[in-house]
């Protein structure tokens, strides 16, 4: 890949605001949420922000504050670099089942946490991440092939004719401030009979349709898409792609985290107040699965 970036047309994919970019069917607006309207498509239910984001997205949502943001602090961050990696063994072990491991590209890498996880289990691997702070630590730090940038940006020629046998997409896919321009771009690139893995907040989950609008992962504008596993199969078959798997993934957190989470939660009852010392007896350094329900991973190959 050349460090320039070529700007796309973005004529290629429809604009969110009232066309669905799954379906292409219109819309309605169904919540307010942070003062932008979450719209339903009316034929596949698919849920996308009413904006019309563009290239500057990206820069302005994953600016520096990404290392320090929601209070957790740069060390917390790089707590979870042992976790994060670990997340990407887990995946490339999983995909390791269905294929050998070949030439990877990791879209939205940032610190390039997993995309290391991922090399560790057999892959040859290169990371895309807008934000050039992390680009750079993962560059500078993790010695990987990091490039500055969004998918969006790039044309096939500026991947000098390389092709992958795995993208992945971690909690990635949402943000893309131009979906289908993203995936054209990436099914490009992929090798005839690679794959996508794609994990990304399930819409349709139980924990989703339970906290309603209150749902933490409606929170435009960084994200501006909310999918079913449906939705990314029926949006992978029209990039030519097919589902091989699907499951949930487990979130690990650390002893530390769990803690201050756990501690959030107690104090509303006298009885979990009581608890709170206990929790002095959990070990910061200690991992732990967190479930989430509402998370879904889901495993495609192209097969055209
Ligand atoms: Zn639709």
């Amino acid at each position: 890949m050349s460090s320039s970036v070529s700007l796309s047309s973005p004529e290629k994919g429809p604009q969110l605001r009232t066309q669905c970019a799954i379906c292409h069917h219109n819309s309605q607006p169904v919540f307010e949420k942070y003062g932008y309207w979450i719209r339903a498509c009316q034929n596949c239910g698919h849920h996308f922000a009413d904006l019309v984001p563009d290239v500057t997205h990206a820069q302005q949502v994953y600016g520096d504050d990404y290392f320090e943001g929601g209070g957790a602090g740069y060390s917390d961050y790089l707590a979870e670099a042992k976790l994060l990696k670990k997340h990407g063994r887990r995946y490339g072990l999983k995909v390791n089942k269905y294929t050998k491991p070949g030439r990877l590209l990791d879209v939205g890498s940032a610190a390039g946490f997993i995309l290391q996880g991922l090399i560790d289990t057999g892959w040859q691997g290169m990371g895309i991440e807008p934000n050039d702070r992390v680009a750079t630590y993962a560059r500078e730090n993790l010695g990987l092939p990091v490039q500055t940038g969004t998918l969006e940006e790039l044309s096939p020629q500026d991947f000098g004719n390389n092709t992958y046998d795995l993208i992945t997409f971690i909690q990635v896919i949402p943000h893309f401030y131009n979906l289908r321009q993203a995936l054209s771009v990436a099914a490009s690139v992929t090798a005839s009979d690679g794959y996508w893995l794609i994990e990304t907040w399930n819409r349709s989950s139980w924990t989703a349709r339970v906290l309603g609008q209150g749902w933490h992962e409606y929170s435009p504008p960084s994200v501006l898409h909310w999918f079913s596993p449906e939705e990314i199969a029926s949006l992978g078959s029209q990039f030519g792609f097919r589902v091989v798997a699907k499951g949930r993934p487990s979130k690990w957190i650390n002893g530390g985290h769990a803690k201050s989470l756990l501690r959030y939660k107690f104090q509303d009852s006298a009885i979990g107040r009581l608890l709170i010392p206990l929790l002095n007896l959990v070990p910061d350094g200690m991992d732990f699965p967190y479930p989430a329900e509402d998370l879904f991973w889901i495993l495609l190959q192209k097969s055209n």
